[in-house]
């Protein structure tokens, strides 16, 4: 009795492993912060932005995103919102310990993207895209954009604008947070608005 209970519940426990491991294989890449698994789900790693197709640095950050993550066996770990509009589900992926969102933002190859309520490991985000600035990797070896001589972030938002971007021209000061400089906007987690660029 106690044999027979011990081989069911060790085959449960096999045919779990096994389904899990078939559900989290990437069969697919769609672009540096996008990927398939084998189970039909699309992930879209949290809390990271890697450059459209047409932008710079758009084919290496697709590649290093291949190289981490192609047929791999992957784990993932949700935020407090799982899934976006699109119905993707958001994650972070690891390979054995790598998390691969970190791993893009290491390289310069992804920024980071702060988007709430997924902003779990936001500040270790923050940290290593610093360094990757420091370093001029990827992205960060482009030459910055034109500069303003300020920049605006609505308070509880973690993009920030030019002074004459539509997001924030009719906002009353005490609703904003001024930036004396886009390096400052950045060392404070905050993202560039995907409209005005700044
Ligand atoms: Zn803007």
């Amino acid at each position: 009795m106690v044999l027979s209970l011990l081989f069911f519940s060790l085959h449960v426990f096999c045919a779990r492993e096994e389904r899990k491991t078939e559900e989290n294989r990437v069969i697919e890449i769609l672009d540096g912060d996008t990927i398939r698994l084998s189970n039909g789900i699309t992930v879209r790693y949290i809390g990271v932005d890697t450059p459209e197709e047409g932008e710079p640095f758009y084919l290496e950050a697709k590649e290093a995103n291949e190289r981490l993550v192609k047929d791999e066996t992957v784990r993932v770990e949700l935020d407090l919102q799982a899934r976006d509009k699109y119905d993707r589900m958001l994650a972070y992926v690891y390979v054995d310990t790598i998390m691969v969102n970190l791993q893009l933002l290491k390289e310069g190859l992804a920024v980071i993207y702060p988007y709430s309520p997924n902003l779990r490991h936001l500040q270790e985000f923050c940290a290593v895209q610093k360094e990757a600035r420091e370093e001029h990797l990827g992205i960060w070896s482009l030459p910055p954009p034109p500069k303003e001589p300020r920049y605006l972030a609505l308070k509880d938002s973690y993009r920030f604008h030019r002074p004459n971007c539509l997001a924030v021209t009719d906002k009353p000061l005490e609703e904003l947070r001024v930036y004396s400089s886009r390096e400052e906007a950045l060392n404070d987690c905050l993202s560039p608005c995907r409209s005005c660029k700044p």
